[in-house]
């Protein structure tokens, strides 16, 4: 949970993005409001205080937010992909599981961070790439088989992105672990292939206007990628070691009162707040130092999905992504005290 590699022995580590400020949000008179100080520490401003008064924000308490790393406005996804998920292709490949997760409010930079755009791509390709390129290096020694799944949980139902006319799909528990019934799965190893696919699936997933921004994701989206490995000389023909990595999109964590709906958008918020509240008290329990506290995975679709990829020899890292705006500083606030406490 110390220092800002992200890497080696810690087995949760907690970032913080600050996206640009928008052309949009200074015409509408909003100033920055969230600063970087260093390479941990992030300052929240009260938007009533005077902005340029950071030196007296940073001596008080209550705004300073630590973090295993800081970026902001400066920062490159490439940065942000170095510090949180480029160690994990290794675990994954030698058998653990590892999940990154990207939380937010709606806007806040999340679908930038994970899938990214042409002329900056996201860590889920970046991830693919290395993983290809890893596996080329040990694979005299190994042989492997790498297939990935991209679905969403939206309003606690599962949905095959790269398959959405199936409809609503099964979680299944058995001896082999947690399954979703039906599920399809790529085995190309091409990423540009996999980054259009990718794009594609995106476009499926379930997008409600309401009033707070007319393309709020009310959605996780997730996307599995699954390593199958063998040693060619070491292991017996049943032995198949298997690693996998969760890289999520999840949903806008903006709550359900601040949106001005009612009816269908508010059980859509309370299914939000519910899977990020029981992954936020899995991560919770699994970061406290004693072991004492109980892990409820059954509290959501998101979390028993994760089940075998939290906690134990799992990674997780947990990249919360705020916009600087004024505008927006009790949202950002929430994410500052959430991402806070995940630690
Ligand atoms: P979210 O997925 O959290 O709703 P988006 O990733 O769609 O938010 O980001 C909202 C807008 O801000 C998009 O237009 C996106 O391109 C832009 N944006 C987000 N993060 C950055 C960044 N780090 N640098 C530049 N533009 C960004
Ligand atoms: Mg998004």
């Amino acid at each position: 949970m110390t220092g800002g590699g992200g890497g080696g022995e810690h087995p949760l580590t907690v970032v913080l993005r600050i996206r640009p400020l928008m052309n949009e949000e200074e015409l509408v008179g909003c100033h920055t409001c969230a600063h970087k100080v260093d390479n941990n520490m992030v300052v929240l401003m009260d938007p009533t205080e005077d902005p340029d008064d950071i030196l007296r924000a940073n001596r008080s308490r209550e705004k300073k937010y630590i973090f295993d790393h800081a970026f902001d406005y400066k920062s490159t996804t490439e940065e942000v992909y170095q510090v949180t998920t480029r160690h994990l292709i290794d675990n994954v490949i030698s058998g653990y599981n590892a999940t990154v997760f990207a939380y937010g409010a709606t806007g806040a930079g999340k679908t930038y961070t994970m899938l990214g755009t042409d002329t900056e791509p996201g860590i889920m390709y970046r991830t693919l790439s290395d993983l290809f390129s890893a596996m080329e290096k040990t694979r005299s020694d190994n042989t492997y088989k790498v297939t990935m799944s991209y679905l969403e949980i939206y309003n606690e139902m599962i949905r095959d992105l790269l398959a959405p006319a199936a409809g609503y799909l099964e979680l299944r528990e058995d001896a082999k672990g947690v399954q979703v019934a039906g599920l399809s799965e790529i085995m190309t190893k091409s990423t540009l292939e996999i980054m259009e696919l990718l794009k594609e699936g995106n476009k499926e997933r379930t997008q409600e206007p309401t009033a707070a921004n007319k393309t709020s994701s009310r959605s996780h989206a997730i996307l599995m990628i699954t390593v199958k490995q063998k040693n060619r000389i070491r292991d017996t023909k049943d032995t198949v070691r298997i690693g996998k990595l969760f890289l999520i999109d999840l949903a806008g964590s903006e709550r359900a009162s601040n949106t001005h709906n009612r009816g269908k958008r508010m059980v859509e918020g309370a299914h939000i707040n519910r899977s990020l509240l029981a992954l936020g008290n899995c991560i919770n329990a699994l970061s406290d130092k004693n072991g004492s506290k109980y892990v409820n995975y059954r509290d959501s679709k998101l979390t028993r999905l994760l089940k075998d990829s939290l906690g134990g020899n799992c990674k997780t890292a947990m990249i919360a992504h705020i916009s600087p705006a004024s505008g927006n500083f009790e949202e950002s606030r929430n994410t500052l005290v959430y991402a806070d406490r995940a630690k």
